[in-house]
């Protein structure tokens, strides 16, 4: 069956293609984002495979039917991009990859943390110019430390379980009940507690119209003073405007993102060459207690493997009209 790849890079298609020897699908990798000029693209396929930033809205998913694609399958976890009542209308399948490698996410939230805590951004470039005083680079021992995690699910309890490890104290919140939780002592509290308790505040939920904007100036101010901020979920959870004014104002001493609202325009790209235009970006590039990462949280080997595999899996067993374990409604 022919698949054809949105938005692929070279290590796409590298790990896709040694993936495919035990499937033998006919793979097409295609550097374009799907989007509603680049959709026509598809034709012939039967199904396409997008990543986070591509456009699966609805004119996208018409498009897509009438060209007969049948199937739609993400190579991620989160599924905010796509139009989901549309595409049952439209009766095309959605799939995904649930979890990869939720280590490669948990750990690299600690690497955010452990960073901006320990400046190590900023001690590499000072030892690096021959300067090794040590003014400015003070942290804090995480041991002792209260942690709220917002979203308990795959990524958010192991990050929980690290963070026990490092001897702080966890605190909880999801929509839903969560057993495993209080097994490795994660305290399940209410939002404002978590807010008010917190001194780190990280973000595993996923973006929903619920979450849309879930740090904003009001949860800001119910969170404790210098707290540090971290994000490795999806941009649009934070109103950066807000979390500017926040940072200006001290009232968030950290601020950890792999994910930014308007990350479409900006994230996977080399830019180095052009100007950005993106102002809010470039006002959050400013502060030096600010660690950005291009939504490269999911990115190691493991996590590469398994994400075409299990893509490569969810496609096949449509093919074979087997049940779709990972479908996506
Ligand atoms: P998951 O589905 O296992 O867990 C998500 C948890 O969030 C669930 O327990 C769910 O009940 C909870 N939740 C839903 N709505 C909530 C709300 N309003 N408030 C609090 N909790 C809520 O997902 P996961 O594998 O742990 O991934 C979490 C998120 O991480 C994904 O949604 C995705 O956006 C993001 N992610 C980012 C990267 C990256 O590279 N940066 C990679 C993978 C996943």
């Amino acid at each position: 069956m022919k698949i054809t790849f949105f938005n692929s890079k070279v290590y796409d298609k590298q790990f896709f293609t040694e993936a495919n020897q035990a499937h033998g699908q006919e793979l097409e990798f295609l550097e374009v984002p799907l989007n509603e000029s680049t959709c026509v693209l598809a034709k012939g396929a039967t199904a396409v495979c997008v990543f986070v930033n591509d456009t699966v809205s609805a004119p996208v998913l018409r498009q897509l039917a009438e060209a007969g694609v049948q199937l739609i399958a993400l190579r991620c976890a989160g599924y905010n991009n796509v139009d989901l009542p549309v595409a049952a209308q439209l009766g095309l399948k959605v799939v995904r990859v649930p979890a990869y490698s939720p280590y490669a996410v948990a750990e690299h939230t600690l690497a955010l943390i452990l960073t901006l805590n320990r400046n190590t951004h900023r001690a590499y470039n000072r030892v690096r110019e021959g300067n090794f005083a040590l003014n400015g680079l003070m942290g804090f021992d995480l041991r002792g430390k209260t942690v709220g995690l917002i979203g308990l699910g795959n990524i958010g309890l192991i990050t929980a379980r690290i963070l026990k490890g490092f001897g702080c104290r966890v605190l909880g919140y999801d929509v839903q009940d969560c057993a495993e939780a209080a097994e490795i002592g994660v305290e399940f509290t209410s939002l404002d507690d978590l807010y008010a308790q917190s001194d780190i505040v990280s973000l595993h939920c996923p973006l929903t119209p619920q979450t849309h904007h879930l740090i904003n100036a009001a949860s800001i101010a119910q969170m404790k003073d210098g707290v540090m901020l971290i994000n490795t979920s999806r941009g649009g959870l934070i109103d950066t405007q807000a979390v500017i004014t926040a940072l200006k104002s001290e009232k968030i001493k950290y601020l950890g993102i792999d994910v930014y609202e308007e990350e479409g325009n900006l994230f996977f790209e080399d830019l180095s060459g052009k100007v950005i235009q993106d102002d809010v970006f470039m006002r959050l590039l400013s502060f030096n207690n600010v660690l950005i990462t291009g939504h490269q949280a999911f990115f190691t080997a493991e996590a590469l493997h398994s994400i075409a595999q299990i893509t490569l899996q969810n496609i096949t067993d449509f093919e074979q009209k087997k049940p779709l374990v990972n479908e996506v409604r």
